[in-house]
This record gives C-alpha cells, sequence and structure tokens, in this order.
C-alpha cells in the first residue's frame, strides 16, 4: 500500500504476529505507532475478583492476580472502558463488563483449577479465556474455591495485564529509510486489529491537538 511518499509492506502476517515494513514513513509517527499499540490499544481483562469462599493454600490476592493475568479474547466494539460508559455505575452494565463465576472444589483427591473452569454468566459471550489451559491454582482434598470475575476493558497504561502484546521498531538492513514493525499479540486481539486500533488512537490525538490550536487561534 502507498500513500503521498508513504510504503507500506506487509511482509509476514498470521494469527498471532505480524511484520510491517515502513518506507517514507518519519520515525516519530512508526514509533508513536508502536508506543500507542503497547500502551493504549484496549484489550478485556479480569479487573475485580470478588472472593466468596477461598480455603485453598493461596492468599487472596495471589489468586486474584493470578486470574487478572490471562488474557480474553476482547471484543472492543461492544464493550467500552468503565470510565468511558454512559450507565455510570459501578457494577457495569451490558457494555462495561462480563460477569464471571469461578467455583471449585476438590473432593478426595487434589485438583488444579484451570482457566477453562471459569463459567461466563452469558453462555453466548465471545469474551474468553484466550486459552482454556491456564492453571489458577492447586485445591488439596477438601479445599474449595468460589469467586466472582469481573472482566472489563483497559489499556497498557493503566495496568500490564492489559498489554495486548508486544511491539518492537528496528531499521532495514536494506535501507535507513526502512523501518519494520514486529507485532506480536498476546491473544486479546488480532495482531493487525492492535495495528489499525493504534493508528486510530494516533489519529483521534491528532485531530484533538488541531481542535485545541484552533480554539488558542480564536482566543488569541
Ligand atoms: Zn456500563
Amino acid at each position: 500500500m502507498s500513500g503521498g511518499n508513504m510504503v507500506v509492506r506487509l511482509l509476514e502476517s498470521n494469527g498471532k504476529s505480524m511484520k510491517i515494513e515502513f518506507e517514507g514513513v518519519p520515525l516519530a509517527v512508526a514509533n508513536a505507532i508502536r508506543r500507542l499499540i503497547i500502551s493504549e490499544v484496549p484489550t478485556m481483562a479480569v479487573e475485580e475478583v470478588l472472593i466468596i469462599e477461598n480455603s485453598s493454600g493461596m492468599t487472596n490476592e495471589v489468586l486474584a492476580h493470578r486470574i487478572s493475568l490471562i488474557p480474553f479474547v476482547s471484543d472492543i466494539d461492544r464493550y467500552v472502558p468503565p470510565e468511558e460508559c454512559t450507565c455510570g455505575s459501578k457494577l457495569g452494565c451490558e457494555k462495561c463488563v462480563v460477569r464471571y463465576v469461578l467455583k471449585a472444589e476438590a473432593g478426595d483427591q487434589p485438583i488444579t483449577v484451570y482457566s477453562r473452569d471459569m463459567v461466563p454468566e452469558d453462555p453466548n459471550t465471545t469474551v474468553i479465556p484466550v486459552s482454556g489451559n491456564i492453571p489458577i491454582v492447586k485445591l488439596a482434598p477438601g479445599e474449595k474455591i468460589e469467586l466472582e470475575l469481573y472482566v472489563r476493558v483497559g489499556k497498557g497504561k493503566k495496568h500490564a495485564k492489559w498489554q495486548p502484546g508486544i511491539a518492537t521498531l528496528y531499521e532495514s538492513k536494506e535501507s535507513a529509510d526502512k523501518r519494520i514493525l514486529f507485532v506480536e499479540s498476546f491473544g486479546f486481539l488480532e495482531p493487525k486489529r492492535m495495528v489499525l486500533e493504534a493508528i486510530k488512537i494516533l489519529n483521534k490525538k491528532v485531530s484533538n491537538l488541531m481542535h485545541v490550536i484552533r480554539e488558542c487561534e480564536q482566543h488569541a
């Protein structure tokens, strides 16, 4: 793809990672896209854990922390960050929260509780853990946990658990005017969506800046 004197080439792409070559794109712009991918592209993770029962050997804090690090397939077209939602409710609404329950109890044998054991309130939700095989906690015979989980939209700059993946920028061996952006997704979003979303955010920032400057002119 080419626009003006800028050329963008897709070098590699699969569901997990993507390599794009920028030619003639200013370093500051390419770097802004890279940083926005890491810090501002929204994703979904467990923001809040309500512990109803926990007789496991793991403390409430550690248990909640482990759960918060599980990436969820993120529907950022449907869900908004709680601070941007119109409901203004602490509990949230169908636009800003996805609720899950995690209930497990070991009988005579110890068990391991996995991400697949989390049950969504809405069985049809598309916001699901990226893998069902993430171990959460081991329960010894007789031990029990019961938790309510609140999955919400957030950003890497708020907490690293929402960081959608990694993004690195390096100079092409062919030419100093060519740079390669490598993006790897943790599974929340497709790599392509991560890049497009970062560009959308950059665009919005520039247009906000334009409004501010126009207002300055009017008041000058
Ligand atoms: Zn809401």
